[in-house]
């Protein structure tokens, strides 16, 4: 049933929760939340400080050393996870209305995107509480001694996220850290602190005891940096820029804590010759102008073979200017605006560089006079050196370059410091296997794009980041491993 939301209903959860409530900041400090389609506030939202994020480690060490949860069965661990994935389900109205109003995204998105995909990371990584296996050892030291290793959790885990998807990205981290048995704090980005909140409250009535899940909404250089540094904490996993990912490594190197980076992207989607064109332009464009452009993995360089570049860029400019922009809960947006000021004017500025560096193919100017809305951007003919090629714009834009050479190519693709993701489309399945094989990058999707399943690693090389998101592989950056070593002959 298609529910319309009731944008001005009120917004139910806006303190920080910690201990299983919902508190003001110790020093009663609030900041506004702004609606990105109309720039208008949305409601004010408790901020929390440095000691905030004291109180709710302490919080989270008790809730690790002396709760239940990391002592209760993995069965009842699992079924708890579990539950919460079907409250978030069932949840999807409000959640969906949440994220649409602080995010920006289309609501039918966010509904029938971000809500099912967080559900199902609660689903899958639930059956992990069951199967957190160590191994038995054969050794060969002199003696006779019986040798096995335990997969333990880390103790209280920093999670902290940025606004492209906040819910998702949230569960990503959350899903396995608390299958693990850890104990979590996490800071949502400040643009969009509410689905994490609301996500606070179905963690609760889910059966996830009080303490274990924990949220400081705030500023990253306040809660941020003191969750990176704090002492107390066991590890960070961070998701965000390359250059905040560099800080959060400086502030972790106090109590030398394990650290997770998911950061940065500039993603190359390569067009071969006798690939499925249609099928191409279609994905390659959504990998671009999907949620705006603001996704790590985002299509953003465009390698199309000579023998086809006409076809294809006159293809994705039609698409681009078919796109419907517009707010969140017009049902009829495909996409939605930024998610805030600051990110409208940054991306703003790379329109006016990419102007000087390369044509215009199509877009290339903001939408309307209120929100922060951004037509669907192609550039063409840039220098590889071009900033435009070289950096992050996390926005709706793509920048297409010619090639002729299949070595040339890859070493175009590979010619940046990120490695997150990587396109090719092809009908030879050889070309498909030995570029896949080549490229360096975390992900590479052939003949699709932006495919993601909790079962499936998701995580960068090179300047991209350390570690991995979801998967078997994730269940690593979550727990140690302790041998355990007994003489059995006394
Ligand atoms: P950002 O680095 O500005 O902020 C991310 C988070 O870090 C926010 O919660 C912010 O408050 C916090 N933060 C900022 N300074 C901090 C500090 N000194 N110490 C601790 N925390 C701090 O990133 P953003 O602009 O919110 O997000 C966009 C970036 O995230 C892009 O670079 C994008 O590629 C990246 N990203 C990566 C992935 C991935 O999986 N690799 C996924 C989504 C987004």
């Amino acid at each position: 049933m298609t529910v319309t939301p009731d944008i001005h209903a009120p917004i139910e959860h806006t303190k920080l929760l910690i201990g299983g409530e919902f508190v003001d900041a110790l020093d009663g400090k609030v900041f506004d939340t702004i609606n990105p389609s109309t720039g208008e506030v949305i409601t004010q939202v408790a901020e929390g400080s440095a000691a905030d994020v004291d109180r709710a480690v302490a919080v989270a060490r008790d809730a690790f050393e002396n709760g239940p949860w990391r002592r209760m069965k993995p069965n009842e661990r699992a079924a708890a996870l579990w539950r919460l994935g079907d409250l978030l389900l069932a949840d999807a109205d409000e959640m969906g209305r949440v994220e649409t109003l602080d995010q920006g995204k289309p609501f039918a998105f966010a509904k029938g995107g971000d809500v099912p995909s967080a559900a199902g990371l609660f689903h899958y990584m639930s059956g992990f509480a069951t199967k957190l296996e160590g191994a038995t050892i054969p050794i060969s030291a002199p003696g006779n001694f019986h040798t096995y290793t335990r997969r333990e959790a880390l103790g209280v885990v920093g999670l902290i996220v940025p606004w492209n998807f906040p819910l998702t990205i949230s569960a990503w981290k959350l899903a396995p850290a608390l299958a693990a048995g850890n104990t979590v704090v996490l800071k949502p980005a400040e643009a969009t602190p509410l689905s994490a909140l609301r996500l606070g409250q179905l963690a609760l009535e889910a059966g996830i005891p009080p303490g274990v899940f924990n949220v400081v909404n705030g500023y990253g250089s306040t809660v941020g940096q003191r969750l990176a540094e704090h002492p107390d904490v066991d590890k960070v996993s961070f998701t965000g820029s390359t250059a905040t990912g560099r800080r959060i490594l400086d502030s972790a190197k106090g109590n030398l804590k394990r650290v997770t980076l998911e950061l940065g992207g500039k993603s190359a989607n390569i067009i071969f010759p006798d690939a499925d064109i249609e099928a191409a332009i279609a994905g390659s464009s959504a990998g671009i102008f999907f949620n705006a452009g603001q996704a790590c993995a985002a299509a953003s360089r465009l390698y199309v073979h000579d023998d086809v570049y006409d076809e294809v860029i006159a293809g994705m400019a039609e698409k681009a200017r078919q796109i419907k922009v517009g707010d969140g809960f017009d049902p009829t947006s495909e996409i939605g605006p930024v998610a805030s000021k600051e990110h409208f004017d940054r991306v703003s500025g790379y329109l006016e560089v990419g102007k000087g560096e390369g044509e215009v193919v199509t877009g290339g100017a903001r939408l309307g006079e209120r929100g922060y809305f951004i037509e669907p951007t192609i550039f063409a003919g840039a220098a590889p050196d071009a900033r435009i090629i070289k950096e992050e714009i996390f926005g709706p834009v793509v920048v297409a370059s010619r090639f002729s050479d299949t070595d040339d190519v890859i070493a175009q693709a590979n010619d940046t410091r990120y490695g997150l993701a990587s396109g090719v489309w092809t009908s030879n399945v050889s070309t498909a296997h030995s570029v896949a094989a080549r490229i360096q990058a975390g992900t590479v999707w052939v003949n699709s794009y932006g495919v993601f399943d909790p079962s499936m690693p998701f995580g960068g090389m090179k300047e991209s980041g350390w570690g991995r998101e979801m998967g078997h592989d994730v269940m690593h950056d979550y727990t140690d491993v302790k041998t355990v070593c007994v003489n059995i002959d006394g």
